[in-house]
């Protein structure tokens, strides 16, 4: 049923056309139309106002042809992680990559083009369905920006799938940590160096004992910490009256999270306070943990579609956040499923044309499952 020459059009298109976060405009216009040509009803938030980008998370609805069916989501997004606005895109046999010298887009164009051949299929099809949305978010890859503005209040949906890991296509996030960032400065005093330097208080000093004694990286089995930017200082002869130091910890326990991060802290203020400089501190949630049971309906569905299909279920935590963890603190119950999608984020980005296949079936079957088809 999956068309497998549209579907890998459908994605070398997509990967051709250059969507970083916030100016996915074009890619936006292109998947309206295909949306709106399959009869979809399709809207746009105003995401883009709000975070300054060229466009908006897009709504579809394709109405139920089954009664009592539950109401599923579909999730992608249309941003890569950086620009690509002339991909070599280079096809041999199964593997789609570059010529090395760009990312491909597989993260997250694997993801939306299966969800639009599945579209395809039913369509085409007339197969039995409930009521399916489709949540195309913008900006994910610098914080979840579009998800967190999309009006989910508005999608009457039971459980959400987000098309947005690597393969093993078949492997399902179940949970995903909670992230927390941590800005510190710490403000000691100037002096000369050469001339005065017991007038001074080194901050570079202060925040390097700190880091020296605090607990870093791998924390335990759920949790981690890492001091990611260290900036200040200007010159040899000036002892550094301040540096800012920025940190993240994350954690599926979101107590041992706030544990972690009260040490980074402790750290900071301790050391700076035995040498008389001061510490501001700044923290901010990035995203919320989520962990769902092997018996929630959502990985019911899913295992049950990727056991169906003799993909090599398997349910996995993630180290990272994705739109999964914003629906699922919006309230409706949401998994990630794996695509192919490979070496993201490298211009290494690769993607199997049998793991789109894949991909686009696994949908069918989740699809035809929560139908009770
Ligand atoms: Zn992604
Ligand atoms: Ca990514």
């Amino acid at each position: 049923m999956v068309n497998t020459q549209r579907l890998v059009d459908d994605f070398l298109a997509l990967c051709r056309i250059n969507s970083p976060p916030k100016q996915e405009a074009k890619v936006i216009a292109a998947v309206i139309a295909r949306l709106q040509r399959l009869g979809l009803e399709v809207r746009q938030d105003d995401a883009g106002k709000h975070i300054g980008g060229n466009g908006n998370n897009v709504i579809a609805r394709l109405p139920a042809n089954v009664r009592g069916a539950p109401s599923i989501f579909f999730s992608a997004h249309f941003d890569t992680v950086e620009p690509n606005p002339d991909v070599q895109i280079i096809v041999e046999d199964d593997l789609i990559r570059t010529d090395g010298s760009s990312i491909l887009g597989a993260d997250d164009k694997a993801g939306l083009a299966p969800l639009l051949e599945a579209m395809e299929c039913i369509v085409e099809n007339n197969l039995p369905h409930g009521e399916i949305w489709l949540l195309l978010s913008v900006a994910e890859e610098i914080g979840l920006l579009g998800a967190k503005h999309l009006p989910l209040q508005d999608v009457n949906a039971t459980m959400g799938f987000v098309l947005d890991t690597g393969p093993p296509v078949g492997k399902v996030v179940v949970g995903a940590p909670t992230h927390d960032h941590l800005t510190v400065r710490v403000i000691g005093r100037a002096a000369h160096a050469g001339a005065a330097p017991e007038q001074g208080i080194s901050a570079i000093v202060a925040a390097s004992r700190a880091i020296a004694r605090m607990k870093l990286g791998r924390i335990d089995e759920e949790t981690t910490a890492n001091i990611g930017s260290f900036h200040g200082g200007q010159a040899t002869n000036v002892v550094c009256p301040e540096v800012e130091i920025r940190a993240e910890a994350r954690s599926h326990n979101t107590e041992k999270l706030e544990t972690q991060l009260a040490h980074m802290i402790a750290c900071f203020r301790e050391e700076a306070e035995a040498m008389g400089a001061q510490v501001e501190v700044e923290t901010s949630r990035h995203y919320e943990a989520y962990r769902l049971s092997e018996d929630a309906p959502v990985v019911q569905i899913a295992r049950e579609s990727a056991r169906a299909l003799a993909l090599p279920y398997e349910a996995k935590l993630a180290g990272g956040g994705s739109d999964a963890n914003v629906y699922n603190a919006k309230g409706i119950p949401t998994v990630v499923l794996s695509t192919g999608m490979d070496k993201v984020h490298t211009h290494d980005e690769c993607c199997r044309i049998s793991d789109l296949e894949k991909t686009a079936r696994w949908v069918l079957e989740i699809v035809r499952r929560a139908a009770g088809a």
